[in-house]
């Protein structure tokens, strides 16, 4: 399967995050997938790459044309360019069989949603997943507990994704949901 990775592009994070998405990015190229990501070499984006690298796996970066070549994995078996970050987004679901939010900030959130909320409106039926490394997504998945609660979010939206903080049971979601 081709599984997109959505993850940090800041280096200023705990080693934890940096250690476990590398495990991740590991197993999964490990597992025979190959990986697609946004191209970054730094953060959890740099480290997915790594591990999945280390692994020997198909590692497929799909980046805007602004971005500088500087910024991008070594990491990267093949570079795919957009001309905006909307059509990144674009390419990235349709190249891929899979999703998996990784720690990240609000560039990684709006992926996150972005494809929840499609999947929700039925345009693709592809297994979403969240990497939550060290607890860092409680709050969110709490809040979203309570959404659904409240009927602001629906049984297709709350049922369209499962966390993990094992990569080898959430690997395992997806290829059984895929
Ligand atoms: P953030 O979570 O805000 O760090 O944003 C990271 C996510 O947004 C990644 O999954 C990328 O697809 C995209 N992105 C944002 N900034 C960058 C960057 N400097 N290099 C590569 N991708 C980026």
């Amino acid at each position: 399967m081709n599984i997109c990775v959505y993850g940090a592009a800041s280096n200023q994070i705990a080693p934890i995050f940096l250690e476990q998405t590398e495990q991740l990015g590991e197993a999964l190229a490990g597992r025979g997938h190959t990986l697609v990501f946004g191209a970054g070499g730094n953060g959890v984006m740099g480290a997915v790459a790594r591990g999945a690298a280390k692994a020997g796996g198909e590692i497929v970066g799909i980046v805007p044309n602004f971005f500088p070549d500087g910024v991008l994995s070594p990491a990267c078996t093949d570079i795919r360019r957009t001309e905006t970050m909307r059509e990144r987004k674009q390419m990235m679901e349709d190249v891929s069989d899979a999703f998996i939010m990784a720690p990240g900030g609000v560039g990684t959130l709006d992926e996150f949603f972005e494809i929840l909320t499609l999947r929700q409106l039925d345009r693709h039926q592809k297994p979403i997943a969240i990497f939550n490394v060290d607890g860092v997504f409680d709050g969110l998945l709490q809040a979203l507990s309570r959404l659904h609660e409240e009927k602001f979010i629906g049984n297709t939206g709350i049922t369209a994704f499962s966390a993990f903080s094992d990569v080898e049971e959430l690997l395992t979601y997806l290829e059984e949901n895929a």
